[in-house]
């Protein structure tokens, strides 16, 4: 047996009553954020052991310290259950999440001063594909695109700025994107000026693996993903290089190799490398397929009882695992509002920008919701439904609330919020069925600190 679980309860109390704790807001709770999942028990154990305690710098057979034969295994079971799995020729397992990975590719691909082209961060995309307060945006010259007023991608625009700028680098790939990627037109487009196609499909790589959304290897040169969203893995990154990027670039996959170690890493995390092994290794049976098909059927069933019951979505629906409510028919900057709402009845979302923000990043104009931890769970169309419905009722209960122009004011305000949010019958009384509902659908069986 290889749980710590027991001994950390005597030893440090006061780690193990927050573990405990966070285990039953889990336990009690509908987890909504699009980006987070429930691993499974196996993937949790290969990253809770002394996997954890190894150096390994360097890549299988090639490292730099003794005592590596075991890490070389594990190691090369990742690799080569992603190069299965995503039907790539080459794989590296090494990203420390999916950030690094994101930068290794910038390492690999270009120098600094260079241009790149990416989502704008307001229209879904990610802050490191070029957003001003990453450093992707500081020591790149980023071009960011947009999408259309009716929320899909503006390929005109990206063609036009393509064409004009002339980018080394362009990604495709969001954070908050409800529609699927148009991986075919950007590849021809990254074609046309010459420049590498990255797809970052961190979100959707369940999806992909699953056949349930389109595959961005046909199009693009190098993929990258987390390891933690729809993957259900450790948090950790992959990059892949395609057979697309080896034809534009024979050395594509040594210099990605050489970007995460040395460029940007030291040791790799074994642990991790174990755990996206195991995770992948999942993925390969045909369960998995049937869970990615359900996520997103899950997603659009939310997303129809949202519309239903007369909530706006930008793009008015869903392809994928994800959803984004368009909260400024109630108002501006309400985000906030609405998502500390939904957590007192034990719903889990993020605020989330929409497409031409009418407020800021900090106080957006909407919330983004996802599917693929409640789908863990084991609910269904039906569940998604009534979670579709109570988060409208909720919605109702707090629209009117609006941020003041006046930040002073806010501090006030936010205290009168969350006063008459104690007080709300409505939330409260959704929140005793949200606990009845998640109590139906019970997560980690068996591990004690649930109970
Ligand atoms: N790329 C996309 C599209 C993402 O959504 C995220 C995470 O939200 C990342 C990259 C970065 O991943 P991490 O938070 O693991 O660094």
């Amino acid at each position: 047996k290889i749980s710590m679980m027991d001994d950390i309860s005597k030893t440090d109390a006061e780690v193990f009553d927050a573990i405990k704790k966070e285990g039953v807001r889990i336990r009690d709770g509908l987890e909504l954020i699009p980006s987070e999942n429930y691993a499974s028990k196996a993937v949790l154990q290969a990253l809770g052991n002394f996997f954890n305690c190894k150096y390994s710098e360097g890549y299988p057979k090639k490292r730099y310290y003794g005592g590596n034969q075991f890490v070389d295994e594990v190691e090369t079971l990742a690799i080569e259950r992603a190069k299965k799995a995503f039907k790539v020729p080459h794989a590296n397992v090494q990203p420390y999440s999916g950030s690094p990975a994101n930068f290794a590719v910038y390492i690999a691909t270009c120098q600094p001063g260079d241009t790149i082209m990416g989502q704008n961060l307001p229209d879904g995309g990610h802050l490191t594909h070029g957003w001003k307060a990453s450093v992707t945006g500081q020591f790149y010259k980023s071009i960011l695109y947009h999408v259309k007023s009716d929320g899909y991608l503006d390929l005109k625009e990206i063609r036009e700025l393509a064409e004009k700028h002339k980018p080394k680098l362009i990604w495709v790939g969001a954070t908050a994107y409800a529609r699927e990627f148009p991986f075919e037109e950007l590849g021809k487009i990254a074609d046309s000026v010459g420049a590498y196609l990255a797809a970052d499909i961190a979100h959707i790589s369940g999806l992909v693996i699953a056949g349930v959304h389109k595959s961005p290897v046909p199009y693009a040169h190098i993929v990258t993903t987390t390891t933690h969203k729809t993957l259900r893995g450790p948090r950790g990154g992959i990059i892949m290089v395609t057979q697309k990027g080896l034809h534009k670039d024979p050395d594509l996959a040594y210099k990605i190799d050489r970007a995460v170690f040395p460029g940007l890493q030291g040791g790799p995390h074994d642990n991790q490398t174990a755990a996206i092994a195991v995770a992948l290794g999942e993925e390969l049976k045909p369960d998995f397929k049937k869970y990615a098909e359900q996520i997103v059927k899950n997603s659009k069933a939310l997303a129809k009882s949202l519309m239903d019951n007369g909530i706006k979505l930008v793009t008015n629906g869903t392809d994928n695992h994800m959803i984004l409510v368009d909260l400024t028919p109630f108002g501006k900057g309400n985000g906030i509002f609405i998502q500390d709402a939904l957590e007192m009845a034990n719903i889990t979302v993020n605020k989330n920008t929409i497409p031409a923000e009418p407020s800021s990043p900090f106080y957006p104009s909407g919330i983004r919701l996802g599917t693929p931890a409640i789908t863990t769970r084991g609910m269904k169309e039906k569940e998604m439904q009534l979670i579709g419905k109570w988060i409208a009722e909720i919605i109702m209960e707090v629209k009117d609330f609006e941020l003041p122009e006046d930040k002073e004011e806010r501090a006030k305000y936010f205290k009168k919020f969350k006063e008459s949010l104690n007080q709300n019958k409505k939330i409260n009384s959704i929140k005793k069925d949200v606990v009845v509902l998640c109590r139906k659908f019970p997560l980690y069986p068996g591990m004690g600190v649930l109970r």
